[in-house]
């Protein structure tokens, strides 16, 4: 009889039992002179003993602002400074960051502030094709007349106000600046004393995800569940204090906000941060001029670098390791990253932000082949098993849903017991709703998703939540969206629309119509008119089957 699907991560390291606050001021102390933070487009660069001074500042700051343990503060930033310090001081404060995905238009962003009933919001001025103050503007027309903090919006009840962190804060905004000088209202022994009553398991952090399915759930992760993710992760790296990760991946994702800052914290690595979103010249000039000993990215984005017309000029060889995560990583890619970009050891994690984000990696002994065809095995202190559909652990070698349990389970979705319990049962295992296999030692595979979720260039998209969007369009009667594999983006999203009858409509024009109404990432790359769905007989569409035809017609290759 084959092993069960089952296995328990090692154990010989012991968890971090603290706050995220009291494991920052231990790295401070231990590492005061070394380099905590590069970020280089804003040509800004601190000690461990630097940051802590601005993290304790602006955890000050929060305090007189008024923000209470437990409450929520939101972030809607691309990657900057300011974004790691408030990451910090807010879990020093005991203030719950809800990160806010940068490229949410005001639909998506008004949900997560509602969904979340954030006190106050840091955002960025402008990025690229998103004004920040402008879309505010339009979501709080109150703002603009309301005395700093006193906002009352019909829209956003429980929000105070808004902080920016551009140079010209709009009306009725504050100011980082100004934020940072109300810290002199609150001494440091306050400081202390609220950091001591703070607890390891209270929630510290929200990440809107795509789940499995409905709108955006908040997963609701304590400093337990993060901290010692970032932790094990690093382990895992063999990071130290004399290691210096790139982090060119979103810092409002788990992969950047806790495999990134979470695992340099808790080894006193140096966080480098090469531009505001993912651009491939700058991750590799990163590398390069900042000696660079770690690299980490979506597989899209190590497609990107190794393509880049300009890499050769670049001197990679200070890279040992790193991670590639987030979706399946190809076998070629991998191989070039070892071989033309001098990451010998670099890494493959697999994991989900329900689960800290990580739950099983390979491991710095594992060869060439298993860092290929494999996720690696169950992180330490985690439990994996794969289940049929019955909830039965299957044997080795078989095919099923891929459950993980242990420190790295989030709480829970936020006030979604609903969804939570269809997560999370009552065993406490998170049901990933990835198909996966297990072998004989344990190495995992993952080799599908039984949820529709599309993966596009390292975002999670929701289909449901287009196609409800595109449902407000006035010709379109039906609407299913489906991901169809891609050779740039890993998936690119296709909609089948039907029409009215007397309706008539182009593929651009419903492009042109969703432009600055959703995330650009959403918005489907194709568009076909269609008369009916693939059905099963019991009516249920059968998106599998949309996906075959749609392959065949834009005449992708599939593998
Ligand atoms: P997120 O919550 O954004 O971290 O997305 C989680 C989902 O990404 C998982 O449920 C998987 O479907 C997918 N994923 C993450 N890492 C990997 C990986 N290494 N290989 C394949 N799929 C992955």
């Amino acid at each position: 009889m084959n092993l069960p699907s089952y296995t328990c991560g090692p154990q010989e390291k012991p968890l971090l039992a603290m706050t995220i606050g009291a494991a920052f001021d231990q790295t401070v102390s231990r590492f005061p002179e070394r380099e905590a933070l590069v970020v280089r487009d804003q040509g800004l660069r601190y000690s461990w003993a630097q940051l802590g001074e601005a993290v304790d500042r602006c955890a000050r700051a929060f305090i007189a602002l008024g923000l209470q343990p437990g409450e929520r503060l939101g972030i809607w930033s691309p990657n900057r400074a300011e974004w790691t310090i408030a990451q910090f001081a807010s879990a020093k404060a005991g203030v719950i960051l809800v990160n806010i995905n940068p490229a949410y238009r005001l639909n998506e962003l008004e949900y997560a502030l509602k969904q979340s009933g954030c006190r106050w919001l840091i955002c960025a001025d402008t990025f690229k094709t998103s004004d920040y103050h402008a879309m505010l503007g339009e979501l709080l027309p109150e703002l603009e007349t309301c005395a700093i903090g006193a906002l009352q919006s019909h829209m956003l009840p429980e929000l105070r106000g808004v902080i920016s962190l551009g140079a010209q804060p709009a009306g009725g905004m504050l100011g980082w600046q100004q934020l940072q000088a109300m810290a002199e209202q609150v001494g440091p022994e306050q400081l202390r004393q609220c950091g001591e009553q703070l607890q390891f398991d209270e929630p510290i952090n929200i990440q809107y995800t795509s789940g499995t399915t409905g709108f955006p759930k908040g997963a609701t992760l304590s400093h337990y569940n993060i901290l010692n993710n970032g932790y094990m992760v690093g382990e895992s790296l063999g990071l130290s204090e004399h290691d210096r990760l790139v982090i060119p991946v979103p810092l409002y994702h788990c992969f950047g906000m806790v495999m990134g800052n979470l695992g340099c914290l808790t080894h006193g690595s140096t966080m480098i941060y090469p531009s505001a979103a993912f651009e491939p010249l700058a991750a590799l000039q990163a590398v390069a001029e900042e000696r660079a000993s770690a690299l980490y990215g979506v597989p899209t984005m190590f497609i990107a670098m190794l393509d880049h017309p300009e890499r050769d000029g670049f001197d990679l060889s200070s890279l040992r390791t790193g991670i590639m995560a987030g979706a399946t990583c190809p076998i070629e890619v991998m191989k070039r990253v070892i071989n033309e970009m001098h990451m010998s050891e670099v890494q493959i994690a697999y994991g989900m932000t329900e689960t800290s984000p990580v739950s099983t990696q390979t491991g710095p002994a594992d060869d060439l082949e298993r860092r290929v065809t494999s996720v690696g095995r169950t992180q330490p202190h985690l439990e994996s098993k794969i289940v049929d559909e019955q909830g039965r652990i299957v044997p080795r070698g078989q095919i099923g849903e891929l459950c993980t349990r242990g420190y790295s389970v989030m709480l829970g979705y936020w006030n979604n017991p609903e969804a939570t319990r269809e997560a999370i049962d009552g065993a406490r295992w998170m049901h990933t709703g990835d198909l996966a296999v297990m072998d004989d030692e344990g190495y995992v595979k993952i080799v599908g998703r039984n949820k529709d979720m599309i993966i596009r260039g390292g975002e999670n998209v929701y289909p449901r939540e287009i196609e409800e969007f595109l449902f407000t369009h006035p010709a379109v009667a039906d609407v299913q969206v489906i991901g169809v594999p891609d050779s740039k983006f890993g998936e690119e999203i296709v909609a089948w629309v039907k029409l009215h009858p007397g309706h008539e409509a182009q593929p651009e024009a419903l492009r042109e119509y969703c432009k600055g109404r959703i995330a650009h990432f959403k918005i489907p790359r194709h568009v076909k008119f269609v008369e009916d769905f693939p059905m099963t007989i019991s009516g249920k569409v059968q998106k599998f089957r949309m996906r075959e035809i749609s392959v065949v017609e834009l005449g992708i290759n599939p593998h």
